[in-house]
């Protein structure tokens, strides 16, 4: 097959396909089991078992969409009527490449220690639900976001990934493709857009709605519209905010963007749009790159994008700032209907990728003042996604604490972070970003 039909796009003959025979070892991985079925490029049905915690099925069992009521995968009104988070499990079992950091322990990480931490509903009973049925994400819902040309080359390439093992995107991060990519994004824009319906419907029942949690890979913040990037095939985020316009009405979308990398692919999938304000704070010099303090939009939407390059070595002290002096004075300005997150959590001082200086405590000041911040502008209505976060061990403490932010606890950071390992911010430096970044919105 011609890799010009492939990603017609400019992606087109950037494709290197390399290392043959990496298909299905997940299926035996020895952590992790799996009885996964996948047929052809219709549906799929999940039963994935961790085998050290057998009790617990991961994801959903998604059924096809076709002829069935877009709101039948919405809880029944008894259940959101308590819940105070609602939360969709998609692992990706298949999308994987051995020793990649975006790999498929990731979501069985953070899902074993919600277990450890007590945060599912089998321990917390009617405040949290676990979204157990969703469907995958129309090709129509990707398409509000990615070019159509780099959707059918996807899928076509799906067939030469089936018979190579993995493919390799090059100069998008890189971003593989395994045989199974192309259903299980779809399957994680999904579980982004079946929360947007149930928070929305919570929100209407009642004032306080849960917030949601989407556990999903493969990320999605880095994918431009024409194409995968920086491990990220669909714009999981940008897809859910269209969602949120098109079927909810919900005009006014506010997604910040806290992972240590800049967001380039919301960036630019929003970048002329007024009615999608884009915040994203990262670690300045990071990938890819782009997200300078000047770039604040474009025609219409001049003004409704904001970048906070931080130095590297910022910390806590920087982003309760940031949150304080930038975020909300923000959000409170643009007042929007619905709150998105691209929750990163390679911010992190363990992760291996970056180097800012994180901790577990900073990303439950994030998640309980965004989710404050919710019920003070928008009715509550506020979904997270996760973004990156490659030390498994931080990555999954984080947002098992932002999970008890959400859910209005005292923070347990002070049991995983060590301030021992903390050096003095650049704080300096911090306050000439802030004061800048401030100047140029009016803030
Ligand atoms: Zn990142």
């Amino acid at each position: 097959m011609e890799l010009q039909t492939l990603f017609p796009t400019s992606f087109g003959g950037n494709l290197l396909f390399l290392a043959q025979n990496h298909i299905c070892k997940w299926k035996n991985h020895p952590r992790f089991g799996s009885d996964a079925k996948i047929m052809g490029h219709g549906c799929i049905l999940k039963h994935m078992r961790p085998r050290r915690y057998s009790s617990k099925n991961f994801g959903a069992s998604i059924s096809c969409s076709t002829g069935v009521k877009e709101d039948s995968f919405v809880p029944p009104p008894t259940q959101l009527a308590d819940a105070k988070v609602i939360y969709s499990v998609a692992p990706a079992m298949g999308h994987n490449q051995e020793s990649h950091p975006e790999s498929n322990f990731r979501v069985p990480a953070i899902v074993s220690a919600l277990e450890k931490m007590e945060l599912t509903p089998k321990f917390r009973g009617s405040e949290m639900i676990e979204l157990q049925n969703f469907r995958p994400a129309s090709v129509d819902d990707v398409a509000s976001v990615h070019a159509r040309a780099y959707l059918s080359g996807l899928e076509k390439a799906m067939d030469q990934a089936s018979e190579q093992g993995i493919i390799f995107i090059d100069g998008s991060g890189p971003t593989y493709a395994t045989s199974t990519t192309f259903q299980e994004s779809l399957i994680a824009a999904g579980a982004g857009i079946s929360l947007v319906d149930s928070v929305v419907a919570a929100s209407r029942l009642r004032r306080h709605p849960p917030t949601g949690f989407a556990l999903i890979r493969p990320p999605g913040h880095h994918a431009v519209p024409k194409g995968p990037m920086g491990f990220c095939v669909f714009g999981n985020v940008a897809i859910a905010a269209r969602y949120a316009q098109r079927v909810h009405g919900l005009k006014r979308v506010f997604i910040i963007d806290f992972d240590v990398h800049h967001g380039n692919g919301t960036n630019d999938a929003f970048y002329d749009d007024p009615d999608i304000f884009f915040l994203s704070t990262h670690q300045d010099g990071s990938y890819p790159g782009t997200g300078k303090i000047d770039e604040v939009g474009d025609g219409n939407g001049e003004g409704t994008t904001l970048n906070l390059p931080l130095p590297g070595g910022s910390g806590d002290i920087a982003m309760r700032t940031v949150f304080d002096e930038v975020i909300l004075p923000c959000a409170q300005r643009f007042q929007p209907d619905i709150i998105l997150v691209s929750a990163g959590y390679d911010g992190h001082v363990l992760d291996p990728l970056a180097s800012l200086q994180f901790t577990t405590g900073t990303y439950y000041m994030l998640a309980s003042n965004i989710k404050q911040l919710a019920k003070d502008i928008c009715g509550g209505r506020c979904i997270f996604f996760l973004e990156g976060g490659y030390n498994l061990d931080s990555l999954s403490y984080s947002v098992g604490d932002s999970f008890r932010a959400l859910l209005g606890e005292r923070s347990l950071a002070f049991e995983f972070d060590n301030p021992a390992i903390l050096y003095e911010e650049p704080s300096t430096k911090v306050k000439q970003a802030i004061q800048r970044v401030k100047h140029i919105h009016s803030l």
